[in-house]
């Protein structure tokens, strides 16, 4: 599968090192809980989630009396799987639902943007796109091309306008055209925190104002290329700008996907999706079983 394939730099890497330890044991004692977790923090799981799973792994040896080492790995994906559980569906089922997209430049932002209408259009829906990241007249180009690609409507205005007015139109376009879901680009300037939280707490109260009922998603995107830099980047945007779920973008070109775990684990954000790679089909809805089971298969 598509999970699996993209998975693969980080299953190499992980599986690798979890069996290295399981390898060198024949029974179960405190040194391995100490080698494991020790594999888990070289593989982008962070310390305090790699101390939590290990920490739920000894009761689970403990309590089902487990005495083979070979047994563990079966005892890690449900602790993973339990860990990453719940909240991963998108919220979108009022017409019109509207996704607010943030994430800093470089991210995958306009790829995910366009890959999620691709999507949604595949699933029936009418998708309207907003180009409020109005900052770059290249960035409203840059989604241009994805809409067209997508075959959706886009709402844009000149470089440099007011964001929340683009989103006001689209979602007045939206009311008019019967769309199910506007997916709005947004600036993600985390350097100037002050900015960012102005220009989202405005295009909010628009979304509020002209959508009071509908369901919102916040959905910060991140690339987890970047490692820990991702998970640091959730926790600043998590802290400004109050999010309902994370893509992680880019796991097909990283070994560091067990950032992924920190993420959801630290943040108690759920993440919803995951990018395995540039094509417009590459974008997944994510799954924790899949995943846990794509990281040790
Ligand atoms: P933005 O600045 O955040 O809007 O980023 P872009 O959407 O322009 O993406 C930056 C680069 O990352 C582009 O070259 C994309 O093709 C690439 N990219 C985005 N998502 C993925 C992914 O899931 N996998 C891979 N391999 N590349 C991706």
């Amino acid at each position: 599968s598509k999970i699996k394939e993209g998975l693969k730099k980080t299953r190499d890497s992980v599986a690798s090192k979890v069996n290295m330890v399981l390898n060198s044991f024949t029974k179960i004692d405190e040194e391995l809980f100490e080698d494991l977790e020790e594999a888990l923090v070289m593989a982008d799981v962070g310390l305090p989630t790699a101390e939590r799973i290990c920490e739920q792994l000894r009761a689970k040896v403990k309590e089902q009396g487990v005495t083979d080492p070979q047994e563990v790995r079966g005892l890690i994906k449900e602790i993973i799987t339990e860990m990453m559980e719940g909240g991963e569906d998108l919220r979108i089922s009022t017409s019109p639902s509207v996704i607010l997209v943030i994430g800093v430049n470089g991210v995958g932002k306009t790829t995910t943007i366009g890959k999620l209408a691709a999507h949604l259009k595949d699933d029936g829906k009418k998708v309207i796109l907003a180009a409020a990241d109005t900052f770059r007249a290249a960035a409203i180009d840059q989604l241009q091309i994805w809409a067209d690609r997508a075959g959706v409507d886009m709402v844009r205005h000149a470089e440099g306008s007011d964001p929340a007015a683009v989103v006001f139109d689209a979602l007045t376009a939206a009311k008019a055209r019967h769309a199910d879901v506007v997916i709005c680009d947004t600036a993600g300037r985390l350097h100037n925190k002050k900015n960012l939280m102005d220009e989202l707490g405005k295009i909010s109260r628009v979304i509020q104002r002209e959508l009071p009922d509908s369901d919102q998603e916040v959905l910060l995107v991140l690339d987890a290329t970047t490692g820990q830099n991702a998970v640091n980047q959730a926790r600043e945007f998590k802290n400004t700008a109050g999010i309902t779920g994370i893509v992680l973008t880019k796991l097909d070109g990283t070994a560091k996907g067990g950032v992924v775990i920190a993420i959801r684990e630290d943040l108690k954000v759920p993440v919803k999706m995951i990018g395995v790679g540039e094509q417009i089909d590459d974008l997944q809805p994510f799954d924790a079983k899949a995943f846990a089971d794509a990281l040790f298969n």
